[in-house]
């Protein structure tokens, strides 16, 4: 829908916006129809509540007129028949809230794992991209904007049917009280939600910049909270705290700005209730001329009071929705997206793979305008080689392996798999065959068991796998050491693990995988000599039945290698092992040989 998305996008002026299908109440819509039996005896409770409320009105004037002649116990008997109808009253009230509020919260909380399951299925450029949404904002908008997203579901359906159903009630025993005060009363209503309309809109923006506000403030904490240490060895305590100063005091701003427009836009609607004691004194003086009786007076004058408070609760339903607009919206654009890595409709599943590579003239760049960071790249890997690349850092290294795992599509040329585009092949099995360790280790709460079994979170956790991984990646005996082994939980504890042991445990990841091809991305760079050795051996021992891509910095590591390619400027080229080994056939250091290794 073209018109829709550009009517949408010059709305927010954003470019992260891409095509919003329909309008926030819209987004909304099938979520809270899917609550309809809570949100029907919610309804039911309103309609009982209003039926007490209709009952009430036309006893309270009888009453007050006959009350002088009643004895004492038929007084009694007919306040405690106005007392019941309002506790019943009140019991219905609050069901009609309790059930209303559990279909706005349920509702809510499968528009998050909705939004969260499409999120996931973002390209990852999304996550790394620059100029995108921070991680923080993302964060922010799942947990905190989604509540008042919540706030805004309840809200109308709060106040539509039952505030509608009250102010019928009301009309109607006016009416039927005096058309002519009614008639005053509906010229003087309409005019005030005249006004009511026009504030919310102003409220709308207000609210809008408030939660920008927040949102940065809290992808600003996320930030700093996790570099505490970065924080701490460059003293920033202080220059921190005032950053963070400027950015409290600039949601201080927005949200004062907030609040105040909140309180003044109910204020206004009060004004009604001038309205109201406007028509009650006009009331009055139509009684004392014996225009009608004095019992229908106090009857007109509690259905005024009560017709204004459905009135009250429309306006600050509306204000609820102006407010919550922008969070809906918010929330929904996370899983507004154009994929750029599509899978094709006839892709097929690899049970196997012999893990035969080939890069075909392949040109790559993160972004339109600048220089590609592989340029006509051609590469071909044999089954069962292991291929090193060395070369500067930013020279493209971890991007070529991005492309083999299709977390991106080169503009130009072909990735071969066994001869076979891999565009031609399931993600899910592309990326089955593929072992990766990560330059930045990433390990999840959950134990150690399930961080090195993570491909089988969902099913079950093979543990002789788990044990042979962590053997081969060299992991076993500190994680004997740990507290409880295999079932330690490293939620709380992850940071505890040196960078080596963590390198171990994303090395013990991927070879639990048994995948044919393996990519280790400086996987052992975090180690001590020692280790690397070690792990070094045991990679020995994989590389002859796998495909392997290692990029690495140390000589040893470069060694392991049947070829070695150094990337820079986007281009491949292949240098001779002699160029790493010194005279007498030693590993020669590091920079001996002119290469940054
Ligand atoms: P290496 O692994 O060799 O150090 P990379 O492949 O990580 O290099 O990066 C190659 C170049 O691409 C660098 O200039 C880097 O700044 C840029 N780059 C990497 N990731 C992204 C990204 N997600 N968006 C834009 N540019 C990126
Ligand atoms: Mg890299």
């Amino acid at each position: 829908r073209p018109s829709a998305f550009a009517a949408l996008s010059s709305r927010r002026g954003s470019v992260n916006c891409e095509l919003l299908p329909s309008s926030p109440l819209q987004l909304i819509a099938p979520y809270v129809e899917a609550e309809w039996e809570l949100i029907l005896k919610g309804w039911l409770c309103s309609a009982v509540s209003v039926y007490c409320l209709a009952r009430f009105v036309p006893k309270m004037g009888q009453l007050s007129s006959v009350m002088g002649r009643y004895g004492p116990e038929r007084l009694l008997v007919e306040v405690m028949k106005l007392a019941s109808l309002g506790v019943i009253r009140s019991v219905a009230c609050y069901l009609q809230q309790a059930y209303l509020w559990e279909a706005a919260l349920r509702a809510v909380c499968k528009i998050r794992v909705d939004v969260f399951g499409k999120l996931v299925h973002r390209d990852l450029g999304f996550f790394e991209g620059r100029g995108g949404i921070p991680t923080g904002e993302v964060a922010h908008r799942i947990t905190a904007e989604a509540k008042d997203v919540a706030d805004t579901v309840f809200a109308l359906l709060n106040t539509s049917l039952p505030n509608a159903l009250q102010l019928m009630a009301m009309a109607t025993q006016m009416v039927v009280i005096s058309p002519v005060l009614s008639f005053i009363s509906a010229l003087v209503i309409p005019l005030m939600s005249l006004v009511v309309a026009h504030l919310g809109e102003r409220l709308r923006k207000i609210s809008q910049e408030a939660q920008s506000s927040a949102a940065r403030l809290s992808a600003y904490l996320n930030e700093v909270l996790q570099s505490m240490l970065v924080v701490k060895a460059n003293n920033a305590e202080l220059s921190e705290t005032s950053r963070f100063q400027k950015f409290a005091y600039d949601d201080l701003t927005k949200l004062l700005k907030k609040r105040r427009a909140k309180v003044f836009v109910p204020e206004i609607v009060k004004v009604i209730h001038i309205g109201g004691t406007l028509l009650l004194c006009a009331a009055a003086v139509l009684a004392s001329r014996g225009l009608f009786d004095s019992s229908y007076m106090v009857s007109f004058i509690i259905s005024v009071a009560l017709l204004v408070d459905p009135i009250e609760g429309m306006g600050k339903a509306f204000n609820e929705l102006k407010q919550g607009e922008p969070a809906i919206e918010r929330l929904f654009n996370l899983t507004n997206f154009r994929p750029q890595v599509i899978e094709k409709p006839n892709a097929v599943d690899r049970d196997s793979v012999a893990g035969d590579i080939k890069f075909c003239d392949v040109t790559f760049r993160y972004e339109e305008t600048t220089r590609p960071v592989l340029d006509r790249l051609n590469l071909h890997i044999r089954p069962g080689e292991t291929v090193a690349f060395v070369g500067p850092s930013g020279g493209g290294k971890t991007t070529l392996t991005k492309l083999l795992l299709r977390l991106y599509d080169p503009q130009s040329g072909q990735i071969l798999l066994d001869d076979e585009d891999i565009k031609g092949i399931r993600l899910r099995s592309l990326r089955g065959h593929i072992g990766l360790v990560s330059q930045d280790v990433a390990l999840f709460s959950g134990t150690v068991a399930e961080n090195i079994g993570y491909k089988d979170l969902m099913g079950e956790i093979n543990m002789e796998l788990v044990e042979k991984a962590a053997r081969t990646a060299n992991a076993v005996e500190f994680i004997r050491n740990l507290p409880d082994g295999y079932d330690t939980d490293l939620g709380q504890k992850g940071s505890v693990l040196s960078g080596g042991q963590r390198q171990r445990l994303a090395i013990a990841r991927a070879l639990y995988q048994e995948s044919s091809i393996l990519i280790l991305d400086e996987a052992t760079s975090a180690l001590d000599s020692r280790s690397e050795g070690l792990v070094r051996q045991s990679l020995e021992s994989l590389t002859a039945n796998h495909t392997v891509l290692v990029i690495a910095h140390r000589v040893e590591t470069v060694l392991m290698a049947d070829r070695i390619f150094l990337l820079d400027g986007g281009q491949l080229e292949e240098v001779s092992r002699s160029a790493f080994l010194s005279r007498d056939g030693k590993p020669a250091p590091p920079m001996a040989n002119g290469l940054i290794v």
